[in-house]
């Protein structure tokens, strides 16, 4: 028999009590309000947040743990929301479509509103042409622009919207030459030697991003091609360093700001108890199933100094805010969503949903202050996990016996804090690593431009959301003016 320990407080999703308690004549000053400031010519804030991985299982997965079967994010209350179709092209023959994206091809298309093949960072499938980023051109119309991200900051999706390789492992100078471990020849071409741009992490410190959050100490401790570290190139460029949560709080709001929080991806936030996963079934002597044991999920002791990415979206946030007037754009990532679910982690998939959605209520508090801010939360592919009933229904309608039908791939049952059991399954290799899959992904929006979000749009149109919110040319620059 499972453990019948229910835990009754479910995490209530922080919201602002404000919001929450206004009454109705507050609400009608709140918007004759909002609607003044939307006539104002002040450009706008964006904020494009990314859950990587995040599809409608996914989402459901966590929302069902955290928040019980009946509840809800705080994205899932915005007003506005579509499903984006994931297109990727086939490299060799740019005109097929490939059916399943990676983080690099997705990444791509809300980073530059275009189409790719899988593993390239802002670069065109089959002729390998630098595509500008909507970073690149909110940067050159002098808005302030800023990437978080709980992976490294040289990770496929925040690389796509301010550096162009065609192969996104290409992260540090050693990465590219192959110094760990085998030659990456599809970097080759961007060596600063045969005349591209280098590394990820040196585009990165020569795209004049105002901020840039998340892991990547280790490519920026590699050395370029001229024998400097990328991270001093980081210093000269006019980077401030900071290295944990404390020296995030304390950094100066002005100036450029670097923050390195571990080599590589963070810790995640939570684990399964006991460091429980979802595994293999297994069957006793007499051949009868055996039921995985139901387990919660709880805090990662290993989680460190690093600042949680509410944390960093608040920093941000106030950073790109101190020199206001120019608007600027953010994106904010949570990454390990789609890291946990390859190796079949549901708790670590969770924990990682709960950090979006804390990140999400804080640039909701940004934009009650600041009614011409653009909030987006999407994702950019569909992933492995998917909620399976126990014992599966053939089973339990007595079609077949108990050990005749069960799920194929790898199971977790987790305890959920409303006093449920959630069984998650993992079905799509029978090697190590879960595969991406092949869905529709979500998008959700409120604020200035956001009523464009609705039906069944494109990736690439979230692109052309922001680049319109933000009042900008694709090819110039600004337009001169928000409308
Ligand atoms: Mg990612
Ligand atoms: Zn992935």
């Amino acid at each position: 028999m499972p453990p019948s320990t229910h835990v009754h407080s479910t995490p209530a999703p922080r919201r602002s009590p404000s919001r929450r308690a206004a009454a109705p004549w507050l609400l009608t000053i709140a918007l004759v309000a909002g609607s003044a400031a939307a006539q104002q010519s002040s450009p706008i804030d964006v904020v494009l947040f990314i859950g990587d991985g995040v599809d409608d299982h996914q989402l459901t997965i966590a929302r069902d743990y955290l928040a019980g079967s009946g509840g809800s994010f705080s994205f899932d209350r915005l007003p506005h929301r579509a499903q984006a179709r994931v297109r990727t092209v086939l490299e060799d023959d740019p005109s097929l479509p490939e059916y399943v994206a990676d983080s690099a091809s997705s990444g791509t298309a809300l980073a530059t509103g275009r189409l790719t093949s899988r593993a390239r960072i802002a670069t065109s499938a089959g002729d390998d042409t630098d595509i500008p980023t909507i970073l690149e051109i909110a940067h050159r119309a002098g808005r302030r622009t800023g990437l978080v991200t709980t992976a490294s900051v040289t990770d496929a999706t925040p690389a796509c919207f301010a550096a162009h390789v065609s192969l996104r492992f290409c992260e540090g100078p050693d990465d590219m030459r192959g110094a760990r471990g085998g030659t990456l020849a599809g970097c080759l071409a961007d060596l600063r030697s045969a005349g591209g741009a280098g590394s990820i992490a040196e585009q990165l410190v020569a795209s004049g991003a105002d901020l840039l959050l998340g892991g990547g100490a280790a490519p920026f401790g590699q050395r370029a091609e001229d024998g400097e570290r990328v991270l001093d190139k980081a210093i000269a460029a006019g980077y401030r360093l900071v290295v944990d949560a404390e020296g995030l709080a304390r950094a100066p709001r002005e100036g450029k700001l670097l923050g390195l929080f571990g080599p590589s991806t963070l810790p995640v936030e939570w684990i399964g108890e006991g460091g429980a996963r979802a595994l293999p079934l297994t069957r006793d002597e007499s051949g009868e199933l055996v039921a995985p044991e139901p387990f919660s999920c709880v805090d990662n002791p290993r989680l460190g100094t690093r600042p949680t990415l509410e944390a960093m979206t608040v920093a941000a946030l106030e950073h790109l805010e101190s020199s206001a007037g120019q608007g600027f754009f953010l994106m904010v990532e949570s990454a390990s969503i789609d890291k946990q679910a390859h190796v079949a982690n549901p708790c670590g998939e969770i924990g990682e949903t709960r950090a979006l959605d804390r990140a999400v209520q804080a640039a909701l508090a940004y934009q009650e202050r600041h009614p011409r801010t653009l909030i987006l939360v999407t994702s950019d592919h569909g992933h492995a996990g998917q909620i399976l009933p126990w014992p599966s229904l053939t089973v339990s309608f007595g079609f077949a016996g108990s050990s005749a039908q069960h799920p194929p791939g790898k199971v977790a049952r987790l305890r959920t804090p409303e006093g449920g059991v959630l069984t998650v399954g993992y079905g799509t290799n029978v090697g190590a690593l879960e595969e991406h899959t092949g869905t529709t992904v979500p998008v959700l929006a409120s604020g200035p431009g956001a009523e464009r979000v609705a039906g069944l749009i494109d990736q690439t149109e979230v692109f052309a959301v922001v680049r319109d919110a933000l009042g900008l040319d694709p090819v110039s620059g600004a337009k001169g003016e928000n409308e």
